[in-house]
């Protein structure tokens, strides 16, 4: 059990967020909630943590927004104490098309809600987290998705290249900070049984592709939650910039 270590999850209201938020809960730490609209999806999560026993607040705040990121950040720090683990999950796709069909208003908000926020977090974390600013350092975990080997051509090319960036960050961030007690990780998963497949304007995607898997079946979110945790633990203390793909084979 991790007395007294505080994990911000984004975007943890619902799918693997959510999981991952309650993984951490059951493993003894503080647990923040964010999200950006879904007061009931994350109020429902908040009172399962609290009425198991654990530690828990709620922080509606949109990731990809730097004052909201500002207050979320200081929300937990008098709240919950020093931050010691983030989860850079939050993240968002938009329905399926052919490049010619994406607009510069969808593709500036999936790369500021996808990336922006992944680098506005990992900021306000590593300002905290760092040794060289009297931090007691921390694990940040990323997650990407396999789109970004993929590039989800006929699907959304914008949304696999804001998380090729995910990757790209996750490297650099890695190799900055690894001499500062910080070590940065991302996981990319494949088909996951989540409610984003919806905004793509397909529930049914993972059933649909699901014999392309070479494991033969969709991802459930606790599975993606397992690996997160891992890296975002002692026990993968040997580990920084590096890739955990929960795909089944993909
Ligand atoms: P999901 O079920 O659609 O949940 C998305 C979560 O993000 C919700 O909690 C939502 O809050 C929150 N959110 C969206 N925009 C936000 C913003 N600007 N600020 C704060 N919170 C925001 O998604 P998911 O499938 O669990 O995906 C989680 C992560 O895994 C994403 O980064 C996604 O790209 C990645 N991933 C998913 C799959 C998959 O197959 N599902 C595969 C690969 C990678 P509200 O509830 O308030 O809307």
């Amino acid at each position: 059990m991790s007395i007294n270590k505080v994990a911000i999850i984004t975007g943890s209201s619902r799918g693997i967020g959510a999981e991952v938020a309650k993984l951490f809960a059951e493993n003894g730490y503080a647990v923040c909630i964010n999200y950006i609209s879904n007061d009931l999806a994350a109020e429902k999560i908040k009172s399962e943590i609290l009425q198991k026993g654990g530690r828990c607040i709620s922080v509606k705040a949109d990731v990809s927004n730097s004052s909201d990121v500002i207050r979320l950040f200081t929300t937990v720090d008098l709240e919950l104490g020093p931050v010691s683990v983030l989860v850079n999950n939050a993240g968002i796709l938009k329905t399926q098309c052919r490049l010619e069909e994406i607009t510069e208003a969808r593709f500036i908000e999936v790369l500021k809600t996808n990336v922006m926020s992944c680098f506005l977090c990992s900021k306000e974390a590593v300002k905290r987290m760092s040794t060289k600013n009297g931090g007691a350092g921390g694990t940040i975990v990323n997650v990407s998705s396999g789109a970004s080997k993929s590039g989800s051509p006929n699907e959304y090319i914008d949304y696999a290249a804001s998380k090729g960036a995910v990757d790209t960050l996750t490297r650099g961030l890695a190799l900055e900070v690894a001499a500062e007690g910080i070590r940065v990780n991302a996981v990319r998963p494949g088909l996951i049984y989540t409610e984003m497949h919806a905004s793509g304007g397909e529930p049914n995607r993972v059933e649909r592709l699901k014999s392309k898997i070479p494991l033969q079946r969709g991802g459930d979110p606790k599975e993606v939650a397992e690996a997160i945790f891992w890296l975002a633990t002692e026990k993968s203390s040997f580990v920084t910039g590096g890739f955990i793909d929960p795909a089944g084979g993909l």
